[in-house]
């Protein structure tokens, strides 16, 4: 199941991340979480089924962003897959303990709901409505490097 991965990698008796529950149902919410851990990096997260052709539950597609999601377009910016997330990680804050997955300081750095433009395995459209992102973005499933996890995150120009 979808949320295997994300428990597998935490001590939910040593962080204050949540445990989380699988969900049928979602709203199109986003967040961006800026996390201080041993390399700063920005979290992007968007709720959807956790299969690109709408089925399964529920959860947060997460992607970690190297670099300040953009604002504008024109800069593309590498997005790396990681396991998908709960639900409920959408409000998370918090510092997650020296020694634990993901260990350093988690803070929402932008939030909203977004919409649907088109997904598809290997493409994601979509108009965020956030306070700091706002307009058309795209991650588009590049593999760059031959790494299956890369993906390029864009605002469209248009
Ligand atoms: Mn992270």
């Amino acid at each position: 199941m979808s949320l295997e991965e994300y428990s597998k990698k935490r001590k939910f008796n040593k962080t204050t991340e949540p445990k989380g529950k699988t969900t049928l149902k979602g709203e199109f919410r986003f967040v961006i979480h800026k996390h201080q851990a041993s390399h700063l990096h920005w979290d992007f997260r968007l709720e959807l089924p956790e299969n690109a052709d709408g089925s399964g539950f529920w959860v947060l597609k997460s992607w970690a962003v190297p670099k300040e999601p953009p604002a504008e377009g024109g800069v593309k910016r590498l997005a790396v897959g990681v396991e998908d997330h709960p639900v409920d990680y959408i409000s998370f804050e918090g510092e997650i303990p020296e020694g634990q997955y993901g260990a350093g300081i988690v803070k929402i750095w932008d939030s909203g709901s977004f919409n649907l433009k088109n997904r598809t395995e290997n493409e994601i459209e979509f108009e965020l409505l956030g306070k700091k992102l706002k307009g058309n973005y795209a991650l588009v499933h590049t593999k760059m490097g031959g790494n299956p996890k890369n993906w390029l995150f864009f605002k469209k120009s248009s």
